[in-house]
């Protein structure tokens, strides 16, 4: 079997695929009302919120656009902060509603600087919300999500998170930083198939969505929070994806947040340091903000970026990602996030290591141990 190294979908445990088998239930029934009752409560514990948590079938890009079309309204402003592709994928959606975007961007393989988020809420005073990415994916880079959402909340305003590639993985303790939507989605640190959406929705952004005018209608979260309390979902929902998170989400929290923070900051140190003895760069060049759940690897000069990553699948059976939109063909990404062991990555890091020289590629004569 492949060892699956792209930053989503990621691996899954044996008894939460054994538990996506299960048969089907009446989605209108008892056992699916005591289902999504234990799920929402286990969730709302990781998410170290006491909001109310809609569980939409949809994946992490459908509770992307769901936050802003149940919180802002045609016209509205607002600020959204890039650092790459998913930072952009805010910037797409706030357009596609016909929103005035703000855009706030930096350096691919760099943080946002949370004193310029400052400076152009001031420019612009008539902003209602600023969408942010936690944790970047496309460069491995992650934001000091807390020092942003401190000047978000001075300014007062709504605050809406993408945490999919960190939630569950990297501390994101949602009431205490004062986060009012936060999206994730399953088959990122969840350990589960793709198929649900996870938002957070806090009593401020309850008020937005009660003057908010954008269309919706399958992702409405006045609907999902209606039908929860009956326990159900509005429409028919991926029941078999739920299965697989009632079993990840025991694991979880059997195993103690954290524990699996600690876990992932120890994988991620692994991955960046057996790069670097590789004499390869990373993206994100300063260690502060490089990202636990997924390190971007500066393809060296003269490799094509594509061939190596054909390699690494076809010759040794490691599956990795390339970079998206400018970055194609300059990255390669690994994922680590969820259900990952330190032989995964040593792994990885041979086969890398085989890899390149295969390709030309010189390796330092001195590979330091540490
Ligand atoms: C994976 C990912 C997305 C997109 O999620 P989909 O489930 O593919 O729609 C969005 N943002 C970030 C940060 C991601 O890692």
């Amino acid at each position: 079997m492949a060892n699956l190294r792209v930053p989503g979908p990621t691996p899954c445990p044996a008894d939460v695929l054994a538990a996506v088998g299960g048969q089907m239930i009446n989605h209108r029934g008892p056992e699916f009302k005591d289902l999504i009752t234990r799920v929402h409560q286990r969730l709302q514990q990781v998410f170290e919120t006491k909001n109310d948590i809609l569980i939409l079938t949809t994946s992490g890009t459908g509770a992307m656009e769901a936050a802003l079309a149940n919180t802002l309204s045609p016209g509205d402003a607002v600020l959204c902060v890039s650092i790459g592709e998913f930072g952009e994928r805010f910037v797409q959606i706030a357009q596609a509603y016909g929103m005035e975007v703000v855009k706030v961007a930096f350096p691919y393989g760099q943080a946002a600087d949370p004193e310029e988020v400052r400076k152009a809420l001031r420019a612009h005073p008539q902003v209602k919300a600023v969408c942010v990415t936690h944790n970047e994916t496309s460069t491995g880079v992650t934001n000091d999500l807390q020092a942003i959402a401190r000047v978000v909340k001075e300014a007062d305003k709504l605050l809406i998170v993408d945490a999919i590639s960190s939630l569950g993985c990297i501390p994101l303790p949602v009431d205490a930083w004062g986060c009012d939507v936060v999206a994730t989605a399953s088959q990122k640190g969840f350990m589960v198939p793709p198929g649900l959406a996870f938002v957070s929705v806090s009593p401020r952004a309850w008020e937005a969505y009660k003057t908010a005018k954008s269309p919706r209608f399958y992702l409405d979260f006045a609907k999902h929070k209606s039908y929860y309390e009956r326990g159900q979902t509005p429409w028919t929902p991926a029941i078999s994806i739920f299965y697989g998170l009632d079993v990840s989400l025991r694991f979880m929290l059997q195993q103690g947040m954290e524990n699996i923070f600690a876990h992932h900051a120890r994988i991620g140190a692994l991955t960046r340091r057996g790069a670097r003895a590789l004499g390869l760069s990373l993206l994100a060049a300063d260690e502060r903000y490089a990202s636990n759940t997924v390190t971007a690897i500066r393809v060296p000069e003269g490799i094509d970026g594509q061939r190596l990553g054909a390699l690494l699948r076809e010759r040794f059976g490691v599956v990795v990602a390339g970079g998206q939109g400018p970055l194609a063909g300059k990255i390669i990404r690994i994922g680590h996030m969820g259900y990952v062991r330190e032989e995964d990555i040593q792994e990885t890091l041979e086969a890398l290591g085989k890899a390149l020289t295969l390709l030309g590629y010189r390796l330092p004569a001195k590979i330091p141990t540490s």
